[in-house]
């Protein structure tokens, strides 16, 4: 194995200052963690590549539905980071997940054209039919009452409502705020009067299958997140060590929490 688990070797300065050891895994949320918009933050790209090379298992862990794995992992190589689109699992992919496992393959899609892709994926088809199996909601940038509507229908004629994430708002470059898949969601939960099952975080639904797929006890991996509301209460709920930065949307760490300013603070 080549992480540097163990005394002795010394594999970067400083390294013998921290007593807590490296873990197998770490799970990594996005916005706020590892970019911000389309920039990168510096200091996370090096962490995450020393990391990999060391030998650490590494995924990547959004709430953002509106776009593929592949579309991810391309941001995520374009800024330095070592990402294949296995490794990432999006709230789009997790809802795939759900629906497959829960049998359903038909779904009324309210959302974006790569939440489409990525539920193919998993072979669900999206269909404008009267009797889905489903009824996803997520972030939906072309959202109308006629789709509000059509989602009530379907969700009261019987079909399973899911939601991506829960989100409220969602940060644009320049540190903008634009309305997120929760508002889209409670739109259509206010009108069917009936509860999503949300698969994204807080839910600990994608810790629980990145964990799964790569092989990790939740005490083996490390749950890396700017919020403590989602990134963190998530990770907490699916037993995952935690570590809250400061380069997104908390402000400072509190009492009892392990973090710092950012993923150079990271004492693994
Ligand atoms: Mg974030």
């Amino acid at each position: 194995m080549a992480f540097y688990k163990g005394t002795g070797t010394a594999l970067r300065d400083g390294w013998t200052r921290h007593t807590l050891h490296p873990m197998r895994g770490y799970l990594f949320d996005l916005d706020g963690t590892l970019f911000r918009g389309n920039t990168p933050i510096p200091s996370a790209v090096k962490k995450v590549q020393e990391l990999h090379r060391a030998g650490a298992i590494v995924r990547y862990v959004t709430n953002n539905s509106t776009q593929t794995r592949e579309h991810f992992a391309a941001k995520l190589q374009g800024m330095g980071y070592p990402c294949e689109p296995a490794e990432v699992v999006s709230s789009g992919y997790g809802t795939g997940l759900f629906l497959a496992n829960e049998g359903l393959k038909t779904a009324y899609v309210v959302g974006e054209p790569g939440l489409v892709a990525t539920l193919a994926e998993h072979g669900i088809e999206s269909t404008g039919d009267q009797n889905p199996d489903a009824v996803v909601v997520g972030l939906c940038r072309q959202f109308t009452y006629d789709l509000m509507r059509e989602a009530m229908f379907r969700i009261r004629a019987g079909a399973r409502f899911v939601a991506t994430n829960p989100d409220a708002t969602y940060p644009v470059e320049g540190g903008g705020l634009i309305p997120g898949a929760g508002s889209v969601v409670a739109a259509i939960q206010t009108c069917s009067e009936t509860e999503p099952f949300v698969v994204g975080k807080p839910n600990p639904f994608l810790i629980q299958a990145a964990l799964q797929e790569a092989g990790l006890a939740p005490e083996e991996a490390l749950v890396v997140g700017d919020r403590l509301d989602t990134d963190i209460e998530s990770g907490r709920s699916a037993g995952c060590p935690t570590f809250l930065v400061l380069t997104g949307v908390a402000a400072s760490i509190p009492p009892g929490q392990q973090g710092g300013e950012d993923l150079s603070s990271l004492p693994w």
